[in-house]
């Protein structure tokens, strides 16, 4: 086991212990709908994200229907989400490229694919990076995917898990293989929480972190000396 690994089960342990073992975020949906969320999720916060896609599921209230709708329909029904314009496109040229590359509005062939491949497949839609695309990975097809927004990946960073240049994406691919089995949910979760709770982007509450004596910035801000 390497030194990433041991420390990463020991920040899910000691978050497990604080916050529980949340397993629900929204994103349990058929692949397929999670793709459009995802695609809607780009540069903007979750409740626009989420008003967005509910009033696409009232306007279109199945994918077939979204799918043969016009694009400025489409763009009219999200537009509390932000570039709505871009995302319409998106989605109905995913939707598109779906039932023209597999006949019918479906990701479950991606279940019986290498994680990697799955990834590289679901990227290669516009307005899907790597961060969605574990998202859509780990909530809707069971892979052991490790999506890393900007929470994580602060708080990564500040514990030292990945280098101080790291991109989410780059994150992601570095963290994933060190992830235990069977927490990539809860961990992903709880780190979000700390990340919004504790170790916020400015003045992060040390004092209070259950990962304080694991952490080198901790460590630092609190004059704590180095982490064991
Ligand atoms: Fe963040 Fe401080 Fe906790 Fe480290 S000890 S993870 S810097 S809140």
């Amino acid at each position: 086991m390497t030194d990433v690994s041991s420390r990463l089960r020991e920040v899910a342990r000691r978050l497990t212990r604080r916050y529980g073992k949340p397993g629900l975020c929204g994103h349990e949906t058929s692949p397929v709908e999670n793709l459009v969320l995802t695609i809607l999720s780009q540069n903007t916060n979750d409740a626009n994200r989420d008003r967005a896609f509910e009033t696409l599921r009232k306007r279109f209230p199945t994918i077939p229907r979204l799918a043969a709708a016009k694009p400025a329909e489409v763009e009219e029904a999200i537009r509390t989400g932000g570039l709505a314009k871009t995302k319409a496109a998106a989605i109905l040229s995913a939707l598109s490229r779906l039932s023209e590359e597999r006949g019918g509005y479906t990701l479950d062939f991606l279940r019986g694919m290498p994680l990697a491949d799955a990834r590289a497949y679901l990227t290669s839609f516009g307005g899907v990076g790597v961060k969605t695309a574990n998202i859509l990975l780990l909530f809707s097809l069971g892979f052991p995917a490790f999506p890393v927004d900007t929470h994580i990946l602060r708080v990564t960073k500040r514990l030292a898990l990945v280098p101080p240049s790291a991109t989410l994406a780059k994150a992601a691919l570095l963290l994933e293989p060190h992830v235990p089995a069977g927490v990539h949910v809860p961990l992903h979760l709880n780190i979000i929480r700390l990340g919004r709770e504790l170790c916020r982007p400015r003045n992060p509450l040390c004092p209070s972190c259950p990962l304080l004596p694991l952490c080198p910035e901790g460590a630092k801000r609190t004059g704590s000396g180095r982490p064991a």
